[in-house]
Formats: structure tokens, sequence, C-alpha cells
């Protein structure tokens, strides 16, 4: 694999970390997507159960909390990201609603049928799209509902260039039709799926990355893993601009059956 393809998990993690830390959003979306999302949403109480899964700082969860009543638990791997996550919570003043805890979406510690509604923007793919699905379904009520957003092609056919980057980070990405059939084999019922708007990407994503990654670079000059993540960042990035029209992140919404 050369260098460009090189996916996150071959970097220094700490590394990545630090980087993503200094962004909102570790992943494409908005607070208009958030809520977009949530008018899908009809099962919730002030007494509901929330997870949000491969939370990172809580870009996302604050907004969730801010349109919707119930509890929210924000579960990531990393440590930084959590401790950002709980204090965001905090400043907001919505401590008593959010809690943030260090886990792996692989290992989630809720009960069965606990949840009335599971939350991943922009995650799922590090465990694969149908596995999270079918794993976290038996922690959602009967009637409970999933909204994960996940990278998508818009097209049957697609220029080799963007579609090997792809394959290789990622083999899972796959068309919205077949999402849609990976989530209605897995137990839900298709409630709603919509495209994220490019700004999801340029504005919201991409850049503010760009100032982060001076700052980044400058901090850790001459280090070979920080100036290839960097790259890495930046080729992304261009093929985006250059294929937007090809893939982007789709919001699938389900409702457990
Ligand atoms: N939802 C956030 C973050 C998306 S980036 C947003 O939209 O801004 C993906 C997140 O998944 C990162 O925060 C990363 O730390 C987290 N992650 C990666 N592997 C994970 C795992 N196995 N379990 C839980 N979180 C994980």
């Amino acid at each position: 694999m050369d260098n460009e393809n090189k996916s996150i998990h071959e970097f220094d993690v700490n590394l990545i970390s630090e980087y993503y830390s200094s962004v909102e959003r570790q992943g494409p979306g908005s607070p208009e997507v958030t809520i977009k999302a949530l008018s899908f949403i009809d099962n919730l109480s002030s007494e509901s159960r929330i997870a949000d899964i491969g939370c990172g700082t809580g870009g996302q969860t604050m907004v969730l909390a801010q349109n919707a009543p119930g509890y929210i638990t924000g579960i990531d791997l990393f440590p930084i990201f959590i401790e950002l996550f709980n204090s965001n919570a905090a400043k907001l003043n919505l401590q008593v609603r959010i809690k943030g805890v260090i886990g792996s979406m692989d290992k989630l510690a809720f009960q069965n049928e606990e949840l009335d509604l599971i939350w991943s923007e922009g995650a799922i793919y590090n465990i694969g799209f149908e596995r999270g699905l079918n794993e976290w379904r038996k922690f959602l009520k009967a009637g409970g509902c999933i909204a994960v957003s996940e990278i998508s092609w818009f097209t049957e056919e697609r220029p080799a260039e963007i579609d090997e980057f792809w394959q290789d980070a990622y083999p899972e990405i796959d068309t919205i039709p077949n999402k849609v059939a990976q989530l209605m084999k897995a137990g839900y019922k298709p409630v709603a799926t919509f495209i994220l708007p490019e700004d999801c990407w340029t504005e919201h994503f991409y850049a503010p990355q760009v100032p982060a990654q001076k700052a980044f670079l400058k901090k850790h000059a001459g280090n070979k893993t920080a100036e290839e993540f960097v790259a890495n960042q930046r080729h992304e990035t261009q093929l985006y601009h250059k294929y937007k029209e090809y893939y982007g992140y789709v919001f699938y919404i389900g409702k457990k059956i």
C-alpha cells in the first residue's frame, strides 16, 4: 500500500487524537443535518436512553441534547476525546443529561433492549456498517431507532482513481440502495435516507482542518508521521473536491422491527 492510501489506523494514535482534538468535528456533518436526521425520530421522551457511538469530542451530541429529550451516553475509544466531550457538556450545562465514557463500539456495555435511540455520525465504519447494524440492534427496545451516517457511492460506476482510493480505505463503501438493503436485512424498517450536503465536508470538516494542519505541522516539525498524516488528509480533501459527484456521506435512519 502506498503512503497516500494509508488509513488512519496506521498512524500514531496519540498524534491523530491530538490533531482531531483541535477541530470541532472529527467527521463530516453539521448541526442542520443532525437536526434534520432527528426530525425522523418519533419515539423520544424525557426518560429516553440514547447512545452516541463514536461520539468524538461531541459536536453532534451537544446538538442532539439541545434538540431532543432524554439522556445521552457518548462512547469513544480515545480518552482525550471523552475528556473534551465531558468538558463541552459542562460548558453548555448539559452534564446531567450527557455523559461521555471511554469504550469500544465492538464491546458496548448496554443491556439488551435498554436504548430508545442509537446515534452514530461518521463512525460506524470503524466496526463496519453491516456488523454495527447487526450487533447494536439487540440494545434497542422494540420500536427503537437507529440513525447512522456512512460513506456511500452516489452512482453505479465511477472513475478508477476514486474507486481504488475508497476500496482500499473502506471496502464496505457501497451504493445507497445496497446500504438500505443491508439495513433491512439487519431487522430495521428504513425510515429515511438522505445525502449530507457538501458544506458538511467543505465548511464543517475540511475548512477547520486547514489552520489545524498548519499549527500541527509547526508543533511537530520534522516528525515524519505527522507530515505523512497531514499529506494524507490533504490528498483526501483534494480527491473530495475532484470526485464529490460520485460519493459522500448519507444518513440512514431505521426503526427496529
Ligand atoms: N461522531 C463524531 C466523530 C466521528 S470520527 C463526529 O461526527 O464528529 C470517528 C470516531 O470514532 C472517532 O472519534 C474515533 O475515536 C471513534 N472510534 C474509532 N474506533 C472506535 C471504536 N472501536 N469504538 C468507539 N469509537 C471509536
